[in-house]
């Protein structure tokens, strides 16, 4: 079976700038998930923000199935020219994206959404989270427990302010009693978004081998299905139907007259 192919995109700012950040991931927040996403059997590219066009060239996004994003402090950084070539790669022709934690503030999710997705509640508490799986049918679910206790997490809280997803996988509990939507899917033209809310930089959360396994099927479920390319607007072959009067009809008139 042909390897799904994943770029893993990180700001990598924190674990540069922040000594205590470094040594959570000192291989970086992208190093982390390629390394699981490499042993479980994926083709995998990393990608971060002061790489010459963010290592996200055209011939980088057209050999990548599935991106993900980790983004937090220089959201504002990401090139405009980039987010509208990967939100054409996803959009027309079928890329996965999976948005990680606070890049819900970033360019391309807010693009994608259309909604003021930068609003919702937190609390750097490093507090509890208990997300609950919400969709035991779903593929993102498949082989993980009914629900999964994060010992210290960032707190998000309602109102996140997204559009209603297509499908809702996950619900969070935390200390202070707020709850947040933290597993959610979204179709957009060809391509699937999913958002996962854990993953506050200050804590090892991708280390967590559930949390991995999340990732893992989050990224079988966003990769684009084998399906021909689309041709939109006018079609290249106009079909001639031959149109040819059906005498027998005639014999049918009268069908659905009322019965003697
Ligand atoms: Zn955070």
């Amino acid at each position: 079976m042909k390897k799904i192919r994943v770029t893993v995109w990180n700001e990598y700012l924190h674990e540069v700038q922040f000594e205590e950040i470094h040594k959570v991931y000192p291989e970086g927040i992208h190093g982390c998930i390629a390394n699981f996403l490499k042993k479980a059997g994926m083709e995998v590219k990393t990608a971060t923000l002061r790489q010459p066009e963010h290592g996200l060239t055209e011939d980088v996004l057209n050999h990548t199935d599935v991106l993900i994003w980790w983004g937090h402090m220089a959201q504002d950084e990401v090139d405009d020219a980039v987010v509208e070539r990967v939100y054409k790669r996803i959009v027309m022709e079928g890329m996965g994206l999976i948005v990680l934690h606070s890049a819900h503030n970033s360019k391309i999710f807010h693009k994608l959404m259309g909604t003021e997705t930068v609003w919702l509640k937190w609390r750097e508490d490093g507090e509890k989270e208990v997300m609950w799986v919400v969709d035991p049918s779903h593929p993102i679910a498949a082989g993980l427990p009914e629900k999964i206790v994060l010992p210290n997490e960032e707190m998000y809280g309602e109102h996140f302010m997204i559009p209603q997803p297509d499908e809702q996988v996950f619900l969070s509990w935390f200390e202070g009693g707020e709850v947040f939507r933290s597993g959610c899917c979204w179709h957009r033209g060809l391509g699937k978004v999913f958002y996962l809310r854990c993953g506050h930089e200050a804590f090892p959360t991708y280390r967590i081998p559930v949390v991995q396994q999340i990732i893992i099927n989050a990224v079988h479920w966003a990769a684009p299905i084998d399906f021909p390319k689309v041709n939109y607007a006018f079609p290249q072959e106009i079909p001639t139907i031959p149109f040819k009067k059906q005498e027998n009809f005639a014999s049918v008139s009268g069908l659905h007259d009322k019965k003697k």
